[in-house]
């Protein structure tokens, strides 16, 4: 049964040089959801707060996600406060407050508790793993975190790792979680803590996907204006996961599908802010400029 994910359903305020948004739909789990409910059947664990509205929770069910496991608790939801200067690849995180997260004791639904493929969102790394001991038998299990967990919880993000087939990070964390300056030692670093494969997303320098001793690499869409970067590595990991749990193929020619896949869903989701440019996508849409990344990086072998 389908695709599970934990992680952070949220209100972000963002800045960039060209605009801002206050308390808007955000978090990654919303974004993952929401990117993957264009592939596969998504079930959906987080909490909120309740002055989360009625319109946001209509709205991911209206992109048919299962929402059982989202549940409203006393107190606030989870607030972010981020802002990025003229170099849209890295977030300067303002403000975190977990609020209804602090206290959030994952009990899945029965239903939830079959299902073949996990993804843990960016979130506190102890409920990633609490959300792991209570599903049965997952085929793929992934992982996605950031500089804050990293810092706050390591060891526990150690211990979450050994348990994962996939771990999804951006370059900058995977120096900050091994270490390592550079990113092909950094992979092979992260290796040794469990993963089997390594998705490094360098924003808008595209991706590097590590898997069973080769390389793949894919290019980050050049857009001619990038709005609001904040969700892209959410949405990537919401087009890769939802286009594997589509297949149940874990070859890496699928991988390799998937890591474009990932990287059209972000592009989208760039183009504007909070989940304004995902909410209601083509699969057209979706699927010519998977066509366009296959023309962008082809060429000719030597005569
Ligand atoms: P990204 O895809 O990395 O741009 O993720 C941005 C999303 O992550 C935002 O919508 C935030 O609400 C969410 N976020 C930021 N910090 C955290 C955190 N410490 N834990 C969980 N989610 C977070």
């Amino acid at each position: 049964m389908g695709l599970l994910v934990v992680g952070s359903v949220a209100f972000d305020s963002v800045k960039t040089p060209f605009g801002e948004a206050e308390d808007v739909l955000g978090g990654s789990a919303t974004y993952f959801s929401t990117s993957a409910s264009y592939f596969t059947d998504v079930s959906l664990v987080a909490v909120v707060g309740e002055d989360f509205p009625k319109k946001h929770i209509d709205f991911l069910k209206l992109r048919n996600i299962d929402t059982r496991g989202l549940v409203t608790a006393p107190g606030k939801t989870f607030r972010w406060k981020g802002q990025y200067g003229f170099d849209l690849n890295e977030a300067q995180t303002l403000d975190t407050q977990l609020n209804v997260f602090e206290t959030f004791k994952p009990d899945l639904p029965e239903e939830y508790r079959g299902a073949d493929i996990v993804f843990l969102a960016n979130i506190d790394p102890d409920l990633q793993r609490e959300v792991l001991t209570q599903v049965k038998d997952p085929k793929l299990v992934a992982l996605d975190t950031m500089n804050f967990w990293i810092e706050g919880k390591r060891d526990s993000l150690i211990k979450t790792l050994s348990q994962v087939d996939i771990l999804f990070i951006n370059d900058s964390e995977a120096r900050q979680l091994t270490g390592m300056p550079n990113l092909v030692k950094a992979a092979r670093e992260i290796n040794s803590y469990g993963p089997r494969t390594i998705v490094i997303k360098r924003g808008e320098y595209g991706v590097l996907l590590f898997h069973g001793g080769s390389v793949f690499a894919a290019p980050a869409y050049p857009l001619e204006d990038v709005f609001d970067p904040t969700g892209a590595g959410d949405t990537f990991g919401g087009g890769f996961m939802g286009f594997i749990a589509n297949s149940m193929d874990f070859s890496e020619s699928t991988l390799r599908q998937a890591t474009v896949m990932g990287s059209v869903m972000a592009s989208y989701n760039v183009e504007d802010f909070s989940l304004n440019r995902i909410r209601d996508l083509d699969y057209k849409e979706i699927e010519a400029r998977f066509r366009e990344f296959k023309k962008l990086a082809h060429f000719d072998d030597l005569d």
